[in-house]
């Protein structure tokens, strides 16, 4: 994928101590075919990886000491930028505020109107409406009741209506009687763009003249995203991209090209099928991640939502005095498993994407874990060290996994508490500095 071609790229930068301007050329080459290998548009490739070149040449790139992480630096500056620079809220200002969702089926809108409407409810304490209009398919509007049911949002839907004009101005009607202060519109979508479809949505837009105008789009379907966007954006003028499907191992290159082709901001991204699985677009995060930093502030961020403060001052007190054990292990894999798919969040620790490949991690392989940490005694659990070999050999038997397992858990329990524990310090900062927060 993207993240790894420009990794393998930005490596040859990395381990030279001097950079000359072959070598510059070289990663610039690299870089590009980068980006093109994650159908970034051909020119798009070109302008960036010249202005790369250009600034790498102009700037101390070439007598600085560490000339490998200025590339880095300018890399991902560039590509922040080519992504949009700032992050673009949503605009809340209607009242009631109009949201509607376009783009193609299966490009995942029904799922983001619940992700939205659960992030404006709990983020933003609004009280938002979802509406049915994909009046094709009766699973559709079935399928936004169950959504609506999972985050505990109301769902207006006409079974009797298949006009999707009118359904969507009665939602509006009902979200002011009942003083829903967002209508979030969900509309149907073909498979492909055709003229059937945008004049529907078109109709939908012209009659109810929403807030925000969102195009969803499925983040896998790679340079055919971006000539969707450019059909939608040409009718709709749409005010915003969301862009789903950016996890597993999604080509980062819709983000760059689209941004680049229709001009309009990102403004989400979906990096799972649970509603939870929602973040605010950051172009430098989208940067980071896209050069295989991982995504450590989004980790982090959703990581203080789904954990209890109080247990986390706790936990943070214990790794300070190097008291943390398995027992808050423990309760640490508790924590991560009501955080969503374990997947998506390993892809988003920096190393631990590439250093977790191949290997099948699912909850499931929480389920062994925790057998051989139950099958410890109280104090080895809170004094890890203690654990010699009869010990281990016991546990093994307890938790019926075998020795390698025990050590590998045990080994990886060491490196995991010497992470925390560099996150915590100077080490933490500096990263956070370097993602340029
Ligand atoms: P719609 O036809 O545009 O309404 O698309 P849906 O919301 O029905 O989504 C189509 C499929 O994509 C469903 O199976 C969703 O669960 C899945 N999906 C939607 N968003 C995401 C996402 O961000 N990540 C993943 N992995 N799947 C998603
Ligand atoms: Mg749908």
């Amino acid at each position: 994928n993207l993240s790894e071609k420009l990794d393998k790229a930005l490596h040859v930068l990395k381990g030279h101590g001097q950079i000359t301007e072959i070598n510059v050329a070289e990663t610039t080459k690299e870089v590009r075919r980068a980006l093109l290998d994650a159908d970034v548009n051909f020119k798009i490739a070109k302008e960036f990886t010249n202005k790369v070149k250009e600034k790498a040449l102009g700037s101390d790139v070439l007598t600085t000491l560490q000339p490998g992480q200025l590339m880095v630096k300018i890399v991902k500056d560039e590509l922040t930028a080519l992504m949009g620079g700032e992050t673009e809220g949503i605009n809340l200002s209607g009242k009631p505020t109009i949201v509607l969702m376009s783009g193609l089926q299966g490009s995942g809108k029904t799922t983001f109107s619940g992700k939205l409407a659960n992030f404006l409810k709990n983020k933003k304490s609004k009280n938002p409406l979802l509406v049915a209009c994909d009046v094709y398919r009766p699973a559709a509007i079935d399928q936004l009741h169950v959504v609506g049911g999972q985050i505990n949002v109301e769902v207006y839907s006409d079974k009797e209506n298949n006009d999707p004009v009118a359904i969507a101005q009665a939602g509006i009607v009902q979200a002011k009687a009942n003083g829903n202060d967002v209508v979030i519109i969900d509309t149907a979508g073909r498979l492909a763009v055709d003229e059937k479809m945008m004049a529907e949505i078109s109709n939908i837009h012209k009659a109810i003249e929403p807030q925000e105008t969102l195009f969803v789009v499925d983040a896998m379907t790679g340079q055919d995203a971006v000539n969707t966007a450019k059909a939608f954006n040409d009718i709709l003028n749409f005010d915003g991209v969301i862009l789903t499907k950016l996890d597993g191992d999604t080509r980062g290159g819709a983000a760059i090209s689209i941004k680049s082709v229709v001009d309009k901001p990102i403004k989400f991204i979906g990096t799972g099928e649970k509603m939870e699985a929602i973040d605010v677009f950051h172009p430098s995060r989208m940067a980071e991640r896209i050069l295989g930093m991982g995504d450590v502030i989004s980790l982090v961020e959703r990581a203080q939502e789904q954990f209890d403060e109080e247990e986390a001052r706790k936990i943070q007190k214990k790794i300070a005095k190097n008291k943390f054990g398995f027992d808050d292990f423990l309760k640490q894999i508790q924590q991560i498993k009501k955080m969503g798919n374990i997947k998506d969040l390993m892809g988003m620790i920096p190393g631990a994407g590439k250093a977790l490949k191949g290997l099948d991690i699912d909850d499931d392989a929480f389920k062994h874990i925790e057998a051989i940490i139950h099958s410890m005694t109280p104090s080895e659990r809170s004094t890890p060290s203690s654990l010699n070999a009869s010990r281990k050999k016991r546990i093994a038997k307890g938790s019926g996994r075998n020795i390698q397992e025990v050590n590998q858990l045990l080994k990886q329990f060491d490196q995991m508490s010497k992470m925390m524990k560099m996150m915590q310090g100077g080490g933490g900062k500096k990263m956070m500095q370097m993602m340029g927060n």
